[in-house]
């Protein structure tokens, strides 16, 4: 058995399932089906829509347990994106599910085939990635960065400093 972070996001309503938070409920709960046991689950950080042409996000994350290795989760994953409706092509556009692999217990897994990187690539530059992940996850070590908590705290600090801008000092 091996402990996994993922991380869920949605920005598009399911025919069946509605909004982007019950999608995530809703592939919480299909996690098991493919042999993986969530564990911890985060809180779903839901940012509202701003305009009609902009759509909700939600985002989680979670602690799973399985068996598989992590080509094998991946390809788990991957096969409850597609029962949810997500089509190929779909990256970085509106799709009813993402889930993607954060960390994972035994540390760096690099592959070409399939293409796989852990950690995720996103992780530490990515508020609603780490948002969730902290809230369940803060001292899970985060290779060359320390812990997940600390990662945090180094985005939010640069993202601080990239706001206050030059000059704008008191
Ligand atoms: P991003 O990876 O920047 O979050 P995305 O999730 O929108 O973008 P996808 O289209 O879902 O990108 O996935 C593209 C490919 O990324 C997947 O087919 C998979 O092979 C690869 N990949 C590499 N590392 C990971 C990982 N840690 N978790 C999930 N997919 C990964
Ligand atoms: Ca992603
Ligand atoms: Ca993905």
């Amino acid at each position: 058995m091996a402990l996994y972070a993922i991380a869920l996001g949605s920005n598009r309503r399911h025919g069946r399932h509605g909004a982007p938070a019950r999608v995530l409920a809703a592939a919480i709960a299909a996690l098991p089906r493919e042999g993986v046991i969530p564990l911890t689950v985060s809180p779903t950080f839901v940012t509202a829509p701003i305009g009609p042409s902009i759509r909700a996000f939600a985002n989680a994350a979670a602690l799973v347990e399985t068996p598989l290795d992590p080509p094998a989760l991946l390809a788990a994953l991957k096969r409850i994106e597609r029962a949810f409706g997500r089509r190929r092509g779909q990256r970085w556009g509106a799709r009813v599910l993402d889930l993607d692999i954060l960390l994972w217990q035994k540390g760096r897994w690099s592959s070409r085939r399939p293409v796989l990187l852990i950690p995720h690539i996103g992780l530490a530059k990515r508020r609603f990635v780490l948002d969730p992940l902290v809230k369940i996850a803060p001292e899970w070590p985060v290779p060359r960065i320390g812990t997940v908590a600390q990662a945090r705290a180094r985005l939010t600090r640069r993202l601080a400093i990239h706001r206050s801008g030059p000059g704008s000092g008191p």
